[in-house]
């Protein structure tokens, strides 16, 4: 008689079981982390033309010339050395994307400013790092250039043409090391505000070298190179934990504001100061020392290549990268 019960019983303990279990599988898409479910989705080809590629103007900035380069040639070269080799291939193919969207984007908007004519320059600081074949083969040898060249090559070769775009036209596609575990929004870190250049989670960055790093100074030499920039600046050593407030922080989690005795710097004058790794620190004191506990490694704007090898070790693809860490963005096979 009483069977009837505890069939309901039961039918609702396992309705119960299964909403929370679903709600755990679904947990990081509701965190809205990376929404995407992936390999859910068939892949994607973004290949439809196939036309030969341009030729470039490349400035090198060593040895002061600027040589004519074929667009993917340039792009083997940049590749090997602006990402480890050892990343995933879907790592691989989101920074080919990325490196060849930046000279689309130069030339585009006509921005060749310190290279004579040239759309891009070998200097990482300045555009991109770029190394010839040549210099590979004598810097890392043969047996690189058959393996790991190789690989590079295909992840050039396989996103052919491609390049990233926003109502059409070629994006800003700015990258980095090492995020904190979010990226940061351009107008923090650069002033201007691009739509694509956003503050987003960026969470699979822990196999980073360089996720945290510590930065320790003596309270005295702290003092020191900062007088050297602001010669009036009032801070005493036994003061210090008072007199240096952190104010407030980006989007990303950066330092936008410290108080420094009577001076206010952002995160960004910090870093440059003090050489840091990012500008997201927290401060410690301990005895005559001050730590900086820095997350991450880079600007924070744009894509984290780290944080582009975490997802594609989750299964992730190289378009699936790319529009995380660009949002509202489109891939277009140019030629
Ligand atoms: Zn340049």
């Amino acid at each position: 008689m009483k069977r009837p019960f505890i069939f309901v019983l039961l039918l609702s303990f396992l309705i119960v079981i299964i909403s929370v279990f679903n709600s755990f599988i679904f947990y990081d898409d509701d965190e809205g982390a990376i929404s995407r479910a992936k390999n859910e989705q068939k892949d994607k080809n973004y290949e439809s033309v196939d036309e030969k590629s341009p030729k470039i103007n490349v400035y090198n900035a060593d040895e002061d010339k600027t040589e004519e380069m074929d667009m993917e040639e340039y792009l083997y070269g940049v590749l090997s050395s602006e990402m480890p080799s050892t990343f995933d291939e879907e790592a691989l193919k989101a920074q080919a994307i990325s490196a060849r969207t930046y000279v689309v984007y130069k030339i585009e908007n006509n921005i060749n400013s310190g290279h004579k004519n040239a759309a891009v320059c070998t200097n990482s600081a300045h555009c991109q790092a770029y190394t010839s074949y040549d210099d590979l083969l004598k810097k890392k040898g043969k047996e690189w250039i058959k393996s790991d060249y190789q690989k590079v090559k295909k992840a050039v070769d396989e996103t052919k043409g491609q390049i990233l775009t926003y109502n059409d036209k070629a994006i800003l596609p700015l990258y980095f090391s090492t995020s904190s575990g979010k990226t940061e929004n351009s107008k923090d870190v650069f002033s201007t505000q691009y739509p694509y250049l956003v503050s987003v989670d960026s969470p699979y960055e822990e196999n980073s070298p360089k996720y945290i790093t510590t930065y320790s100074i003596d309270k005295n030499k702290f003092i020191k190179s900062l007088k050297n920039i602001y010669p009036s600046i009032k801070l005493s050593i036994d003061q210090l934990e008072n007199q240096v407030k952190i104010l407030n922080r980006t989007e990303g989690g950066c330092v936008k504001t410290i108080q420094l005795g009577d001076v206010k710097l952002s995160g960004i004058d910090i870093r440059k100061i003090l050489n840091l790794n990012s500008a997201n620190f927290t401060i410690e004191y301990n005895n005559n020392n001050m730590e900086f506990i820095v997350k991450g490694y880079g600007h924070g704007v744009g894509m984290s290549q780290w944080g582009a090898q975490g997802m594609a070790k989750e299964g992730y693809k190289y378009y699936d990268i790319l529009f995380h860490y660009f949002k509202g963005t489109d891939i277009k096979d140019t030629y």
